[in-house]
């Protein structure tokens, strides 16, 4: 593993030629809080290798992560990738577009050390596209609900 912080933009690259992106890397966490204050940019197709190196460092960090968004590997879009009660998920551009059930929980992050507050919603509806682009929405609940909420404050250059 690398050790430092984040250079503006990618971070090791798995060195192209991955087109259906075979070769999947752990990709370093990137603890820069400057960097990851900033507000990603929309994703594109061309970013699905970035995805799937997301979803790779996901699985590694497993037994204390369950979610992880795009520029905590060092890549500023917006994509997000979670543990949906036991399946993992790929979400390019989400948003939420309707929320109920207000409540304070209280959240770690692999970019940070230690736990803060934050204030989260039970349910929510989330505006997303999908690996093929295509627009889609879903309404999570609970834990789901509340890893989703996370991640995308990532993408909105928010940390907990
Ligand atoms: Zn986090």
């Amino acid at each position: 593993m690398w050790s430092g912080a984040c250079a503006a933009g990618a971070g090791p690259h798995s060195g192209g030629e991955t087109a259906k992106g075979e070769r999947r890397m752990v990709r370093e966490i990137c603890r820069d809080e400057a960097f990851l204050a900033q507000k990603a940019e929309d994703a594109t197709p061309e970013d699905l290798p970035v995805a799937a190196d997301l979803l790779e460092t996901l699985e590694h960090h497993r037994a204390g992560c369950v979610g992880m968004a795009a520029n905590m590997i060092g890549v500023n879009k917006r994509i997000i990738a979670f543990d949906d009660e036991g399946t993992y998920r790929v979400m390019f551009d989400p948003e939420i577009v309707k929320r109920s059930g207000p409540y304070q929980a209280e959240e770690g992050c692999l970019s940070l050390t230690g736990t803060r507050k934050a204030k989260r919603w039970r349910s929510i509806k989330v505006r997303y596209r999908n690996e093929k682009f295509q627009e889609r929405s879903k309404t999570f609940h609970g834990w789901t609900a509340q890893i989703i909420q996370h991640e995308i404050d990532h993408c909105e250059g928010i940390l907990i």
